[in-house]
């Protein structure tokens, strides 16, 4: 790196466009959303904005010492709880297997269906890139929940595609302008969550079993969440931000 790079720092971030009504969040697993999108999403159901939740997963999987058929209702629970505090009170949960998603049609179909349910005009998921930047891997539900979301996308607003939804009452929907994937290291755009920091921290906090069962020593929600808004509102001139990557779907703008 040059001294040049080194003095600019990262590039400055675009504030997302909040020029829309209903969002739909797709995640693989309960707590993903609470790990750095959440913050957003409170700010934006506080300016009225509807937002909903869909879990492709109900992370059952996720706890080493419980077995996945109680892990299920826990973490379900939980993420019901931690929707609530930053404003989403509708949680879908597609109960596909925790940890071994495909990508590939039967998940794109899976999506599509909530989408064209839902009609949002922007779409959120996790970040999808096969790190989060440095050496620190994505895990594989994440990768393909976040291919298949954005083709999902596409495939709702196809009325020949996945026809047999429209044919049982789900009209296409085609109005998705921007797919979103939060914490993704090739994020040129990010939000400021100043204002609903501490919300988002306590909705990371809801994930209580999780976190338990993560058995991070001294693991503290408000401190980790920090270290990441902290480096990201800076590139905003912002305390605290939550970085996005924008997918622009149809043509032109
Ligand atoms: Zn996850």
């Amino acid at each position: 790196m040059s001294d040049q790079a080194t003095d600019q720092g990262p590039p400055q971030l675009t504030p997302l466009t909040e020029d829309w009504q209903r969002a739909l969040c797709i995640v693989a697993h309960p707590d993903d959303m609470e790990f750095g999108g959440a913050a957003a999403v409170a700010r934006w159901t506080g300016q009225g904005k509807d937002v909903v939740y869909c879990m492709v997963t109900s992370g059952e999987a996720g706890i080493d010492g419980m077995h996945p058929k109680e892990c299920k209702t826990v973490r379900e629970a939980e993420q019901v709880e931690s929707a609530r505090i930053v404003g989403v009170d509708v949680v879908e949960f597609l109960e596909q297997p925790d940890g071994i998603l495909e990508y590939g049609v039967p998940l794109r179909r899976a999506i599509a269906a909530v989408v064209r349910k839902h009609r949002p005009e922007i779409v959120i998921t996790n970040n999808f890139r096969d790190s989060w930047g440095g050496e620190s891997l994505n895990q594989a539900d994440h990768i393909a929940t976040g291919k298949a979301t954005l083709d999902a996308v596409r495939d709702a607003g196809n009325r020949w595609v996945f026809a047999e939804q429209v044919e049982g009452g789900l009209e296409p929907w085609g109005g998705v302008k921007q797919v979103w994937a939060a914490g993704s290291p090739n994020g040129g755009h990010g939000v400021d969550i100043t204002d609903t920091f501490n919300v988002g921290v306590e909705s990371l906090r809801a994930h209580g079993a999780y976190i338990d069962g993560l058995g991070w020593e001294n693991f503290d929600p408000a401190e980790f969440l920090e270290g990441m808004s902290r480096a990201t509102g800076s590139r905003m001139g912002v305390t605290h931000a939550a970085p996005f990557e924008v997918f622009k779907m149809g043509w032109g703008d």
